[in-house]
């Protein structure tokens, strides 16, 4: 029986220089954290890559494949049979274990690596004589050099030597952590979920608020924000979400305010209660799933306005994206057919007809000042409640 394992190489660019070492024993803890979910595994790293084995036969090697699929800092993933480092077990591993991969496909080559030197064939040889096994093995297929369809590696290491064909893609980005902390403003749609996973990607620990405003949005709502919330924690791990009642500021801007300015009251309002959110939490800026143009509170002036409200720096990682763009993420990351799910948002109860896309900040500020924002803000802060939220990987 062939025994196979994983091979996870992380991006030698984003490891360099002193926090090398704090990277890489980041990215090994997140593995162990998602393989205790799949069953017993040797999970150790060298040379750039992180090797997991299963440790007994119960483990669900392809369940900890798709795991790590959604580690960030994983830039590919190899399933490789392991062997003897003799060319007998090599040459008899490569030709049971090698075909499966190769059907379908026309051309391969093999690519040897001699990390121990004191292996009796060098590179070119091993190459050679396993590229003739794959030969005898496979019919219909041949060797292209140049652009083969798939890439057969040996790999003659420390431990043992390995055996694989072809490549898949990993997560990419940084690891979850090496990039700060930052609060995800998560609603029910599709862009917030989009948003957060895209700064993850680039490293950020992730907490989140979510503004509800019961009884106008309704259980079913939250509970579909925290469905949303636990879909990014596979990438992102564990996450905090904050929930936050609005119902009282919106009932007051009703009141008070003229109904052109509410939602964009209502956004300096969420900005400015994420603000103090972010800071009681440790992070240190704001993200939220905004697109430049996408609805009257997205413009450029409405951005300038609600940005005024708040002194932490805002990510809108999906900005320059066109709705099309971030639904395809939204499908990848599979957030797309819980976001879809009507139903409603604090944003939606109270929408002005004709919302200003060009306000001024005077203007929203002789709106806001009929309210005693401060003690509203106060007040909102006092319902809030946090729910944690962790992977089921
Ligand atoms: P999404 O698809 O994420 O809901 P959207 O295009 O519907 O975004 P808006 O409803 O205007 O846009 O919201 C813009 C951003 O404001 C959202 O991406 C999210 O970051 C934040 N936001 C909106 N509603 C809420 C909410 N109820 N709780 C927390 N954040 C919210
Ligand atoms: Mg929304």
């Amino acid at each position: 029986m062939i025994k196979e394992i994983l091979l996870c190489k992380y991006g030698e660019i984003v490891l360099k220089g002193a926090n090398r070492k704090y990277f890489e024993d980041m990215l090994c803890r997140e593995m162990k954290k998602r393989a205790a979910c799949y069953g017993n595994f040797q999970i150790y790293r060298a040379q750039s890559t992180i090797y997991i084995e299963p440790a007994d036969d119960e483990a669900d090697l392809d369940g900890m494949f798709t795991a790590a699929g959604k580690v960030f800092g994983i830039v590919a993933i190899s399933r490789a049979a392991v062997c003897e480092k003799n060319m007998e077990d090599i040459s008899r591993t490569a030709a049971e274990y090698v075909p499966s991969f190769l059907e379908g496909k026309k051309t391969f080559k093999v690519e040897a690596k001699r990390s121990d030197k004191a292996f009796a064939l060098d590179s070119m040889e091993i190459s050679r004589e396993i590229g003739g096994v794959i030969l005898e093995n496979c019919r219909g297929i041949r060797v292209d050099v140049h652009h083969p369809d798939v890439i057969v590696k040996v790999e003659i290491r420390e431990f043992g030597a390995y055996v694989s064909a072809g490549q898949f893609k990993g997560a990419g980005g940084m690891p979850v952590g090496t990039n700060g902390r930052g609060l995800l403003l998560l609603s029910g749609g599709i862009d917030s979920p989009v948003a957060g996973y895209m700064m993850a990607k680039r490293g950020v620990r992730l907490d989140a608020i979510h503004f509800e405003s019961f009884p106008y949005t309704s259980e079913r709502a939250r509970e579909k924000v925290l469905e949303l919330a636990r879909i990014v924690s596979e990438y992102a791990g564990d996450i905090y979400v904050h929930v936050v009642s609005l119902t009282h500021i919106q009932e007051e801007l009703v009141k008070a305010c003229e109904e052109d300015y509410f939602t964009l009251l209502l956004r300096r309002y969420m900005m400015t209660i994420a603000e103090r959110v972010a800071r009681m939490k440790g992070c240190s800026a704001l993200i939220t799933g905004e697109s430049l143009g996408q609805v009257a509170s997205q413009t450029m002036q409405a951005l300038g306005v609600t940005d005024a409200a708040v002194n932490l720096p805002v990510f809108r990682p999906c900005i320059g994206m066109d709705k099309e763009e971030i639904v395809t993420v939204a499908r990848k990351i599979e957030t797309f057919e819980t976001s879809i799910q009507p139903y409603e948002d604090c944003c939606t109860v109270f929408t002005p007809k004709h919302p200003r896309t060009k306000p001024e900040l005077e203007k929203v500020l002789v709106q806001e000042n009929k309210l005693d924002f401060q003690a509203l803000v106060e007040e909102a802060m006092g319902t809030m409640y946090t729910v944690h939220i962790t992977p089921e990987y």
